[in-house]
Parts: structure tokens; C-alpha cells; sequence
């Protein structure tokens, strides 16, 4: 089986998950993923929008389109070259962030999208990833720039806590940040960087 088989199996199982009342009430469907789950590259978010949730895709709105642009600035194809998660699977209310024990409800999910993908590299966009991959709960800024490391069996991934999408939405200042976490991602998987500067300029 190979893993879009196996994560096809898992998707029958999140589809049908009744944990969380407040977010089964208000789904359209639940959110697996984006992307190639073979590739070296997982890219994790927060959480679904309105967007994925209407089309059961995750980064299809304007974060999303922002980091299509990002991955295409690196040289790779955001479809074939990286595989894209959130950390839960289902659109918080209001686009709220996700409460503690709806990723704890989750996790079992998640961790087990992670070690069917068993990537190289991890980029957490934000702290919610980064909290839910590493448990850790210090800033994006405190956190960012430097190499972590993720083990769960057979997965030895090497992560990098980034700033999330929407969030350069917001502050174009930090696309400077995220072009340098870029560059330190294209190093380690000995890649050329192709566009970055203008895809990431303020
Ligand atoms: N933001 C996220 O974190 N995930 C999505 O899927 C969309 C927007």
C-alpha cells in the first residue's frame, strides 16, 4: 500500500470523527491535506479556514495562494514537491484558534499523517504547529532560525518553526524572516534558492 493509500484509510476514519461537538456542528467536511505525501517537505498550519472548508483542501485561500507563491519562489511545485497539514482537521467557528483539547483530540491523527508521510523536513508555520509538533510554547521569533529536531519511530525529521502565512498577511516586516528561514531550509536539502527575494520582499 502506498502512503496516499494509507492516508486515504486514515482520511475514512477522521471523516467520521465526533470529538469535538462544536466543530462537528459547524463543518462543512474535514480537512486532510495538501500536496504530495511522498516528497521530503511537510509544511504545517494552524488550523482550517472558510476556504478549506468549503473545499475540503487545506491553504486554499489567501494564506494559502501566499504560500504557493513562497514554495514556487524556492523552486518547487506546492503540489508535487511538499506535502501541507494542519495540526486538526476540522474549521474552528470564526476562525478561532483551536482550544487545547481540540488538538489533544487530534493528535493521534496528526501524529499518524506524520509518520505515514515520514518526511525529512518539517517547516512549522506558526506557534500553534510548532506547539502541536514540539510541545513547545515559546514565540515564533524566540523559536525561528535555528534547527529542531522531530523523532516518532521511523520518522527523524529535521523542523523549522517559521512565521505562518496569514500572519506575513499582516506584517509584511517578517518577510524578511521568512526568506531567511527559507534560505536556511533550500541549504540543508542542498537546493538553489530561484526567486525568493521578490516573492518575500516587505
Ligand atoms: N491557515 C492554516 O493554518 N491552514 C489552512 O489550511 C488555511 C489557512
Amino acid at each position: 500500500m502506498n502512503k496516499r493509500e494509507m492516508l486515504n484509510l486514515l482520511n475514512e476514519k477522521i471523516c467520521h470523527c465526533s470529538k469535538c461537538p462544536e466543530l462537528v456542528a459547524n463543518r462543512t467536511q474535514t480537512v486532510l491535506d495538501s500536496g504530495n505525501p511522498e516528497s521530503r517537505i511537510l509544511f504545517i498550519g494552524e488550523a482550517p479556514g472558510q476556504n478549506e472548508d468549503e473545499q475540503g483542501e487545506v491553504f486554499v485561500g489567501k494564506a494559502g495562494q501566499l504560500l504557493t507563491n513562497v514554495i514556487a519562489s524556492l523552486g518547487l511545485d506546492r503540489k508535487n514537491d511538499t506535502y501541507i497539514i494542519n495540526p486538526i482537521k476540522c474549521r474552528p467557528p470564526d476562525n478561532r484558534k483551536p482550544s487545547k483539547i481540540e488538538l489533544e483530540n487530534c493528535a493521534p491523527f496528526f501524529k499518524l499523517q506524520i509518520k505515514i508521510a515520514n518526511p525529512k523536513f518539517i517547516v512549522c508555520m506558526g506557534a500553534v504547529a510548532a506547539k502541536a509538533l514540539l510541545d513547545m510554547e515559546e514565540s515564533v521569533g524566540m523559536m525561528r532560525g535555528r534547527w529542531f529536531k522531530y523523532e516518532d519511530g521511523i520518522v527523524n525529521a529535521d523542523v523549522l518553526v517559521t512565521y505562518h502565512p496569514s500572519y506575513l498577511l499582516r506584517n509584511p516586516n517578517a518577510k524578511k524572516d521568512v526568506a531567511a528561514d527559507m534560505q536556511l531550509l533550500m541549504d540543508s536539502m542542498a537546493l538553489p534558492v530561484v526567486r525568493l527575494p521578490s516573492v518575500l520582499a516587505p
